[in-house]
């Protein structure tokens, strides 16, 4: 009896778990190399030569395309991960590898897949309560721990000549956006220039615009700017049906062009007279719309972004205006200097000095494409994992600290629990281990020596005994100010357990090859070969 097209791939029962597994651990194999500061980087090429170098773990993950299905779902950890946290993607897919990996373990000893995820359910749960349990608070004057956070989030990634600067930036531009306890990374620009060094890096309270002025008769410096956001187009309106106009004479012609003249110039007019001098337009701007600004010597810019424009209203206080008749005084916003400049090749749009902005902007210099690429990610990890400790308050030691303490509670707290799900708690365990060991491992120190020691010292009472990669020696690492936001482990812990649980609990795989060959195939090699 056939049920299915002859195309279908179908596994089942064990052989479904081991394929499954075994791809979770390859992607987990892949990105582990690149954990902590020590940690090496990758580089992609894709199809069309494009190069990637990056340490992120969900970047690496993205920009492989990666096929096999389970190994699809652990992709999906790092890019949850990305978006709750910004922080955290390599530890939360080794997290969930290693938890499949032991899994294995149990199934070769006949445990029961339900029996195995009831267990990781409960370890996954307590691992919460024991993190809130370590956690510390902080307040958001504690600066000092907040840059700590940034540069922490940033070792290794490239950034790290000048990662107290972008510490620096990156705690004043979260302060500066932050309005009631809320902060918004969206209100963060992050603009990029090729030229000039990392070291040239710069916050600028206000909006960097990758933009032109639209004339070049325009000023390229306006000093005490009154900036005017208008989302609807200096120029004359094209009819919307198809209109046509009769003309019989040159006379008719020339009136004709100077009602359209008069009508352009109506507009501009009105603009002039709200007072403004600089002008943000999110739709065009025609000639000689162009040629009267200029004359009145006001700076415009055109077909600038949505986003852009609802960035310079909360930077600048001004008002978004979709109509002519609504442009007042009233509604212009105001900052010190507005400026076109040069970078190498690059023109950028500068408003800045702006009062109190809510909005503003890191501009990334930096010699090459993929080192500025890198150092917005490290940014961006910066920026998150601060964001991440102000609004919770609740902060951990790094290090793989907190995964040690983890650990020991963890075990001690599977002992009160029955046979099986003893076992599956204490694999749980045994996973988080993982962080410290490869920390180690990839500084180039014994990983077995290292987490011997780490567990003496938890064992003794150390709860925040880790691994300082700085001097290469286990120590507070609190004291040695290696620390993370509390967010980073705990929704690294909960999606990779999720993910392990969900994979797990399959036992068989039915897919449909069509014609890109063998869906399953857990041969990464296959897959990089194809895919770069
Ligand atoms: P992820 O993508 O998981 O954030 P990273 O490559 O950023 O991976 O590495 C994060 C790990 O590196 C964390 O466990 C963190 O505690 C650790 N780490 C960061 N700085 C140090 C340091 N100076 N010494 C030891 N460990 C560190
Ligand atoms: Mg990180």
């Amino acid at each position: 009896m056939v049920l299915m097209p002859e195309d279908i791939q179908r596994m089942i029962g064990k052989d479904a778990q081991r394929n499954n597994i075994l791809a979770a651990k390859m992607v987990a194999d892949i990105v582990k190399t690149t954990l902590g500061p020590r940690g090496m980087d990758k580089m992609l090429v894709s199809p069309t030569n494009d190069i990637v170098i990056t340490n992120d773990g969900v970047t690496i993950l993205e920009e492989m395309q990666i096929e096999h299905p389970a190994a699809k779902m652990m992709v999906e950890i790092a890019k949850t991960q990305e978006t709750e946290v910004g922080d955290g993607t390599t530890t939360a897919v080794m997290i969930a590898g290693k938890l499949l990996e032991n899994a294995e373990k149990l199934l070769d000893m006949k445990i029961h897949p339900t029996v195995i995820t009831k267990g990781y359910r409960i370890a996954a749960e307590k691992s919460k309560q024991i993190l809130n349990d370590i956690a510390l608070r902080i307040t958001k004057d504690d600066d000092d721990i907040l840059r700590q956070i940034a540069i922490t989030a940033m070792t290794g990634k490239g950034a790290e000549d000048s990662k107290e600067l972008f510490a620096d930036i990156i705690l004043r531009a979260i302060k500066q956006i932050e309005i009631n306890g809320k902060i918004d990374l969206k209100d963060i620009k992050i603009e990029k220039s090729k030229g000039d060094g990392i070291e040239d890096t710069e916050l600028v309270s206000g909006i960097v615009l990758d933009k032109e002025r639209v004339s070049p008769d325009m000023p390229v410096l306006v000093k005490n700017a009154r900036i005017a956001l208008l989302d609807f187009p200096l120029e004359l309106k094209n009819p919307e049906i198809q209109t046509r106009i009769s003309i019989s004479s040159p006379e008719q012609l020339q009136g004709f062009i100077m009602q359209e003249e008069k009508s352009i110039k109506e507009i501009v007019d009105k603009v002039k007279f709200s007072g403004a001098n600089v002008v943000f337009c999110q739709k065009g701007i025609d000639d000689f719309a162009q040629y009267l600004l200029s004359k009145d010597e006001i700076f415009a810019c055109r077909r600038v972004a949505r986003s852009d424009i609802e960035k310079l209203a909360k930077a600048t206080g001004a008002k978004i205006v979709s109509s002519l008749s609504e442009l007042t005084p009233f509604e212009l916003g105001n900052a010190e200097v507005v400026e076109e400049v040069k970078h190498g090749e690059d023109v950028f749009v500068y408003v800045k000095g702006c009062q109190n902005p809510k909005a503003l902007t890191i501009l990334i210099h930096g010699g090459t494409e993929h080192v500025i690429d890198e150092v917005e990610r490290a940014i961006k990890d910066g920026l998150g994992d601060v964001a991440c400790a102000l609004r919770s308050g609740l902060v951990v030691p790094g290090g793989g600290a907190v995964e040690m303490e983890l650990t020991k509670r963890l075990r001690e707290f599977s002992q009160g629990l029955s046979g099986r799900e003893q076992l599956a708690v204490e694999e749980f365990a045994n996973a988080l281990e993982f962080i410290p060991s490869t920390l180690a491992e990839n500084a180039g120190m014994d990983p077995i020596d290292v987490l011997t020691e780490l567990k003496s010292r938890h064992d003794s009472g150390e709860r925040n005994a880790g691994l300082n990669l700085f001097t290469n020696r286990i120590e507070n690492v609190l004291e040695a100010k290696i620390i993370e936001p509390l967010k980073v482990k705990t929704q690294a812990i909960s999606s990779a357990s999720e993910v392990a649980i969900m994979i797990l609990r399959i036992d068989d795989v039915i897919a449909s090859t069509g014609k890109k060959g063998n869906m399953m195939s857990v041969n990464p090699m296959r897959s990089m070969s194809e895919e770069f």
